[in-house]
């Protein structure tokens, strides 16, 4: 039978919900309050657009956090919607994927905009409506949807089900500001605050190292904070650092901020050489070379790093190789804050997992389903982000299915 089905939110959550139920002869309509639809999306694909990861299952799902239960829910959806099923339909739009040295999975256009513009198309075939400028500003007393148009005008429906997919806080300039979180939590849902995600750090750097280096990336480095250690990239920016080995300490930054209102990270700025291969290369003969130009030749660092260096600690280098060696190894640097939210790659926040049952339906209200990052999961970058704002997209578009079903004809 088919049925009226408003998907409210037109991000990749909301998209990939329409494609389904679309396909099962339902009439769907997606309700975007921006011009154009998935804006955060096409700004994924300006780095790449890392779709998913090749690491094995359980590897995978053990990335999402915030505690066992909501790791559980989550990953359920996923193993019913998998990296590989992923895959399998990014390839069917059209778009061959790639593996990356890290593992990670991208579309070998290594950009978003062909994937997009062919699902719209196959969405326009299915029937889908596409409504842009229409705004949802939650319920009328009797139940319906409303929506503000460009015009200032409200327009109301009232669907056999309802997909709320709108997104979480970061980038709010995209689309998604979460300004719907009172009006969920007005009508019983369990919501939790937003806070940034795979954010970058606030480091009080002076003023003379961020004018000179913002911009400039720390290559094959490593960090650690709260006994959790990334290798990877990070880029020095005027407030501090940000990049995917800060992104993948979110969780033990934003703890440590919380309970002890500071925040420490670990650098090592090179990770691929042990402490006594390091002070051997230290020990060498400096003759008259200036210790800048020592340091670049003997440990090979770039001026970005031997800055760096300086700005870690008030007291001068020490001259002793093992204590140079000890601090190139483990430079502590101050963490004053998490990056803002408005340049958070992600947020965490929103519908709490507990307030949606196993098929991804509000269990305050009956009829509305909630997909993708406005629900209160984390998970660091490497297409983690993507492959769970699909997969519970997937998992709620099956509940709609199997929830109306049981509502017979
Ligand atoms: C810079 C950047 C790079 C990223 N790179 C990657 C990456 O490489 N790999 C990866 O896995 N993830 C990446 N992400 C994360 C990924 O883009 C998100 O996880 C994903 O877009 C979330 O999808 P969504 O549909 O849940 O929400 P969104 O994409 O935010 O879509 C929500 C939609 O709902 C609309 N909306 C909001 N409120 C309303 C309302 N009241 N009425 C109507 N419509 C509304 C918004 O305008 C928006 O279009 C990146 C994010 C950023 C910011």
């Amino acid at each position: 039978v088919s049925r009226e089905i408003a998907v409210v939110g037109g991000g990749p959550a909301g998209l990939m919900a329409a494609e389904m139920l679309s396909a099962t002869a339902h009439r769907v309509t997606v309700y975007e309050r921006m011009p154009s639809p998935a804006r955060k999306l096409l700004m994924a694909g300006r780095g790449g657009l890392n779709l998913t990861h090749s690491e094995p299952i359980e590897r995978f799902v053990a990335r999402y956090g915030r505690d066992d239960a909501a790791r559980r829910h989550m990953a359920a959806a996923i193993e019913a919607f998998s990296p590989a099923a992923l895959i399998a339909w990014a390839e069917a739009l059209g778009q061959p994927t790639f593996k990356g040295s890290s593992g990670r999975i991208f579309p070998k256009a290594m950009k978003a905009s062909p994937l997009l513009r062919a699902w719209l198309r196959r969405l326009d075939r299915q029937g889908v409506r596409l409504l842009t400028r229409h705004e949802w500003t939650g319920w009328v007393e009797d139940g319906a949807l409303t929506f503000r148009r460009e015009d200032g005008s409200a327009v109301g429906v009232r669907p056999d089900a309802t997909l709320l997919a709108l997104g979480g806080a970061s980038w709010p300039r995209l689309g998604g500001s979460g300004a719907w979180l009172p009006l969920l939590a007005a009508r019983g849902v369990a919501t939790r605050p937003f806070e940034p995600s795979n954010a970058g750090v606030e480091i009080g750097w002076s003023a003379r190292f961020a004018e000179r280096f913002a911009g400039t990336p720390l290559k094959r480095i490593a960090l650690t904070c709260g006994g959790v250690r990334a290798v990877g990239e990070a880029m020095v920016t005027r407030r501090g650092l940000e990049g995917n080995a800060v992104y993948a300490l979110s969780e033990p930054i934003r703890r440590s901020l919380a309970d002890d209102g500071k925040a420490e990270l670990t650098l090592d700025l090179r990770p691929d050489l042990g402490h006594e291969a390091l002070t051997e290369r230290l020990s060498r003969p400096r003759d008259k070379q200036s210790l800048s130009t020592f340091l670049r030749k003997a440990a090979g660092l770039p001026p970005v790093a031997i800055a760096v260096l300086r700005e870690g600690s008030t007291a001068p280098l020490p001259s002793d190789a093992a204590a140079l060696a000890a601090r190139i190894k483990a430079l502590p640097l101050a963490v004053r804050g998490l990056a803002g939210i408005e340049r958070a790659i992600s947020s965490v926040g929103g519908v709490a997992l507990e307030a949606v049952d196993e098929r991804f339906m509000l269990r305050a209200l009956p009829s509305v389903f909630v997909a993708g990052e406005m629900l209160d999961w984390d998970a660091p970058t490497g297409g983690y982000l993507l492959q769970a704002t699909l997969a519970t997209a997937v998992a709620a578009a099956r509940g709609i299915e199997a929830w109306l079903g049981e509502r017979g004809a």
